[in-house]
């Protein structure tokens, strides 16, 4: 990859990135990439404990996603700030992410699958919506000036992406060798100390699925992609 790319990378919650994309993450900045992470929720519904409340919540996981960017040298972290479990797409939501495309001026951007699977964990309502609205915001909207016109006046000139990466483990067409930074991963993983509470058995599970999906390319660990090319 050249020196210098820049790489957004779009999420519903807060550990979304880590469990999805951190070990391609860290190995793009190893290759000197530019990452920012956009995190459309602060996850504030994810608990199981009684006395939580969703602002305590909110403050504890965005500074857990903070750590993890940390770990993996992430530059930005945004939040949004949606309520967890009731994104929607709609105007708010589209403006918000055409204008960190803008800021960020990403060739790639990283984001979930769109599309409704069998698999509860991975087509979350949320992770389809902000899959969905990532794709709109790629194109057409972030690329033409007539959208959002209030962003011009911010300073935010229209941006073309080239490459969409969609995370997930369904039909993918793009793997990533993630065997020298599974190990960051795991770390950033980690930081997310209210989602991962029995953590021997949530990294025994990711080295699986590691292991798993890299045997289609012959890689120890990998992580899967869709990969979506657009027009220059
Ligand atoms: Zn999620």
């Amino acid at each position: 990859m050249a020196e210098g790319r820049r790489i957004t990378v779009i999420v519903a919650h807060p550990d979304d990135a880590e469990f999805g994309c951190a070990g391609s993450v860290a190995k793009w900045i190893r290759e000197g990439a530019k990452v920012a992470y956009v995190i459309a929720t602060s996850g504030n519904k994810g608990s199981g404990d009684r006395a939580m409340t969703s602002e305590r919540l909110a403050r504890i996981r965005e500074e857990e996603q903070r750590k993890a960017a940390e770990v993996l040298g992430v530059e930005a972290v945004v939040f949004l700030g949606y309520p967890d479990g009731e994104l929607e797409d709609a105007p708010p939501l589209r403006r918000d992410v055409v204008r960190v495309i803008r800021q960020f001026r990403p060739e790639r951007v990283v984001t979930q699958n769109p599309f409704r699977t069998l698999n509860p964990y991975g087509s979350h309502r949320d992770h389809r919506t902000i899959g969905g609205v990532v794709l709109d915001a790629v194109y057409p909207m972030a690329r033409d000036h007539l959208y959002f016109p209030e962003l011009l006046t911010e300073g935010l000139k229209p941006w073309k992406a080239r490459e969409v990466y969609l995370m997930g483990r369904d039909e993918p067409d793009l793997w990533v060798d993630i065997t020298e930074t599974l190990d960051a991963k795991l770390k950033a993983l980690a930081c997310h100390q209210s989602q991962v509470g029995d953590w021997q058995a949530v990294e025994t599970r990711v080295r699986e699925w590691a292991q798993e999906t890299g045997r289609a390319k012959g890689y120890a660990f990998a992580e899967s992609f869709r990969h979506i090319a657009l027009a220059r």
